[in-house]
Parts: structure tokens; sequence; C-alpha cells
């Protein structure tokens, strides 16, 4: 059957997908890019502002040497050039949460560029060439009332208003620009997901995307396959989770892909992602580097970072997170996974290595850690479990004072109490039975309690065994060496047999 008039078969392979992210980050600094306004998340609106940050005429700003420094760390972990001098330059725009109707940013001389960032993707190894990281201050926050807020919005005697917070406003941001390097969207979202974890890592921000310290916009093309040239892109904004980065952007290829397959050209625009109704949404044409008029900011100074500063920043890179799962598998014979989820933050990974690093601790530490803090809701760092004590609980274990469940039970103990392994052992009641002696009374019970199960294992059901073992295991509360246990009952059997 041929196709329709008008419509062209569907090819999958026919147009090749090209997605480069611009990344921002709020740097972890005490204070504000150029003012002493704290940088802290969530204070009562309008807390943390001064005449600087608010724009007043007179005012003049002073750069945060601190900001300065952990972009020079991000940039050096990323492998970038950090050129002699670099600026700072005025993007002129006018928006209610830009006090000054200008943003302290960088052109054409950003603080470093040229790097890479690698990550694995389904143990696949991916490199994206980073072109540039610059810095910049960010804006306030506009908090529309509508719906939600009908009470202030009466009490204000408006339906629909608009307030202004900008205790934001100045809070120095990383813009981290990639090249257009990405090939789909789930390579977007590991790319992101590889960058957080690096900058958490370094310490240089928390990267929330919940609370906006991390946010991320893609500029996303088409082009036939084999051809080089660029085809027309789109920016996509608005995406607040690592999931719908995922789903705007497969939505966005699936919707220039039919264009073009509809013979119907990309019109290059800003969208911005809708969550709700799962689409992009065009929000205006796109705007063009001349629209904003930059110019070099007068009040302040060219920067040039002296070679000795490098160095010290660069003294500061801690082993970084591909390094260190490598060393993991190496000296402790992890596997692949278990090392890359040890090393998904600093805090498991430093955990790891001071409980002993042994492979036995890593297995124990997957299997109890990730429920502790789900259930819980606490993180690793909150709980009072110390490194130390969990390697007293695998000697515990080892050596058979504790079975593997009198383990688990001490170590979230442990979690949410705290204390001396060796000593809560013996309060808890934890010590495991592997005596003969004191497991045989529960034996003769068991077998006195059950004997369908008796009598069938005697007449050759094996299966029959287990039904006994846990009954024993349920009388003493998990606390019988399940072996001995095994072992006694099947003797008591034996002899019940013979009397
Ligand atoms: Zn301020």
């Amino acid at each position: 059957m041929s196709d329709p008039p008008g419509v062209r078969p569907v090819d999958a392979t026919a147009y090749e997908t090209v997605i480069g992210l611009e990344v921002h980050v709020e740097l972890a600094t005490r204070t504000k890019l150029f003012c002493g306004c704290p940088n802290r998340y969530g204070a009562p609106p309008n807390s943390a502002v001064c005449p600087v940050c608010l724009g007043l005429p007179g005012t003049l700003p002073v750069p945060n040497r601190r900001a300065i420094e952990l972009l020079v760390l991000a940039a050096r972990a990323l492998g970038c050039q950090i050129p002699p001098t670099s600026k700072f330059d005025r993007k002129n725009y006018f928006y209610p949460d830009m006090p000054k109707n200008f943003q302290t940013s960088q052109y054409d001389c950003p603080l470093a560029g040229q790097g890479t960032l690698e990550f694995e993707l389904g143990s696949q190894p991916h490199r994206v060439r980073i072109h540039r990281i610059h810095l910049e201050e960010d804006a306030g926050k506009s908090v529309h009332l509508a719906e939600d807020r009908q009470d202030v919005a009466a009490r204000l005697g408006e339906a629909d208003y608009t307030l202004l917070d900008y205790n934001r406003a100045g809070v120095p941001l990383l813009e981290i620009v990639s090249e257009p390097d990405l090939r789909a969207p789930e390579e977007a979202a590991a790319y992101l997901e590889a960058l957080r974890d690096l900058l958490r890592w370094l310490e240089v921000s928390d990267c929330k995307m919940e609370e906006g310290s991390l946010r991320c916009d893609a500029n996303v093309s088409l082009r036939p396959v084999g051809t080089r040239e660029l085809g027309t892109k789109v920016e996509i904004k608005n995406m607040n989770s690592f999931r719908s980065v995922s789903s705007a952007l497969a939505f966005e290829v699936e919707r220039q892909r039919a264009r073009l397959e509809r013979g119907e050209p990309v019109r290059q625009e800003t969208r911005t992602w809708d969550e709700e109704r799962g689409l992009t949404v065009s929000m205006r044409g796109k705007e063009h580097a001349h629209d904003y008029r930059y110019f070099p900011e007068p009040d302040l100074a060219i920067l040039s970072l002296e070679r000795g500063w490098l160095d010290q920043v660069d003294a500061w890179i801690p082993e970084l997170p591909a390094t260190r799962a490598r060393r993991f598998r190496e000296e402790s014979g992890l596997s692949r996974a278990q090392a890359a989820w040890l090393v998904s933050s600093r805090e498991l990974a430093d955990f790891f290595e001071a409980a002993g690093g042994t492979l036995e601790v890593a297995t124990w530490m997957a299997n109890e850690i990730p429920r502790l803090i789900r259930e819980s809701g606490i993180g690793l760092s909150q709980g009072r479990l110390l490194p130390q004590a969990l390697a007293e609980v695998l000697v515990l274990v080892e050596e058979g004072t504790l079975s593997n469940k009198g383990g688990r039970e001490l170590l979230e103990h442990l979690f949410h109490q705290g204390g001396q392994p060796g000593e809560l052992v013996e309060r808890l009641g934890l010590t495991q039975i592997s005596g003969e002696e004191a497991l045989q009374e529960e034996v003769l019970a068991v077998l006195r309690e059950h004997p369908q199960a008796a009598e069938e294992y005697r007449s050759g059901k094996d299966k029959a065994l287990n039904v006994l073992v846990g009954q024993l295991m349920k009388r003493t509360r998990g606390r019988a060496n399940p072996q001995v246990a095994r072992r006694l009952l099947a003797q008591a059997v034996a002899r019940d047999k013979g009397g």
C-alpha cells in the first residue's frame, strides 16, 4: 500500500538530535557577589538586601574573592583553560526582579573555557566539551500571587498581584555552557547529573534543582543525518527537575521532527516547558546578543588572576569521583555499580573509606544505608552512625556474636541513637545464640508444638526442616545461629525416630 499523497514516510533515522545545555549554579558562598549581604536560601522576603544589591544610585560593587575561587575550582576540575585576564560586562534589560535594569555578567571575556566533562550512560563512556564558564549575579524573585495566595491578594485589594523578593538579587551564579555535543535527551540528563555530582563533590554548590540552586536551559535542533551544519535551534526554559529535562527534550525533539517531516521550517525561538500539560510552549522569539547592549562594567576593574593563586586553587582539588571509583574497584574489588554508587557523593565515599573500605563494608552500606535514609528522611551525616561503629558491627557479625539480622538491627539503632556497638549488643539482647546447650530447650519446644512438620521431615520430606528452623528463629527472635539450629533440629528428629 502506498502512502497517502503529501505525507512522506516517517524515517526515525533521517534526523540527528543536537543538544547543548546552559547550566546555572548558585555558588555556596557566605555572601553575595558584589556586597556583604548573606547568601542564604529561605530567609524572610527582602531581609538580605542592601543599597548595592538593590541597585540604589551611588553604590559601587566589590567582587567576592570566594566566588571567583569557587569558579576557578570548578573550571580546573573540568579541565578548563583560565585566560590571563577577564572582565565583567553589563547585560541590559528591564525586568522587575532586576532592580539595576542590568545584570552584571560576563560577555566576551569569560573567566574560563575549553574544558570537558566525562560521564557514563549505561556503562557507555561519553565526553562533552565545555564551551565556557562565566560568573554573573542572580536576579531577584517575582512572586505571582494567583489562586494559591488569595488571602494576601485580598488584603492588598487586588485579585492578581506580583510581589518582589530581592534576597536572591546579587547571589553569585556560575553559567556553564556546553558545546552541542549531546545527541539524545537521556544523554543530556546524564550530563546534568554528572555535572551536579561533580559540583557537589567540590562543595561549589548544593545544586538543589527544587530550590533553584541548579537550573538548566537547553538548545535543541535537528539536522539530517550525515550533515555537519546545525539546524535552527530552539531554547527550552523552565525545566525544574531531572525528569522534566528528559521529558521536555523528548517532547521538543519529536515536535521538531514532525515539523521537518511535514516540510515546515523550525522557528528560532524560546519555549517554556509546561510540566502539567507535558509540552513546550512558545514564549518569545529568540533574543540576540545585540538586544542586550552589552558593554564593559565601568565600576569593576579587569580581572587578572595570578599564577600563584591559580596553583593554590589547583591544590585544593580533591581526588575526583571517576578516579576514586577506579581506585575503589582496584583496591577493594568492588563492582562498577558499587563503586559508582559510593562516589555519587563525597559523604558516602568518605564514610566507606573511614569504615575500612572493604568489599564487605560496601555491601553492607549498599544494603542498609539507602533504606535507613529513606525510612528516617534524614541524610547519612545527620544520622548518628559513625563509620567506626559500622566497622565494629561487621567484626561482631564476622566472629559470630551477631547474626546478619542482629547486625542489621544494631545498625538501625546506631543510625538513630548512636552508641558503642559492643556494649549495645548486650544491652539490646542481640547476641546470637550459637551454644548447643542454650538452644536445646528451644529445639524440644519447637518439636512439641509442631509435631506434623516433625513427622513430615521424619518421613523424608526435607523441606519440612525449613519450617522447623523458621519456627525456632521466631521463638528466639532471630538470635539463633541458623546453621546450629538446623543441625540440632535434624539430630533431635532423628533421635525421636530411634527412640
Ligand atoms: Zn546587598
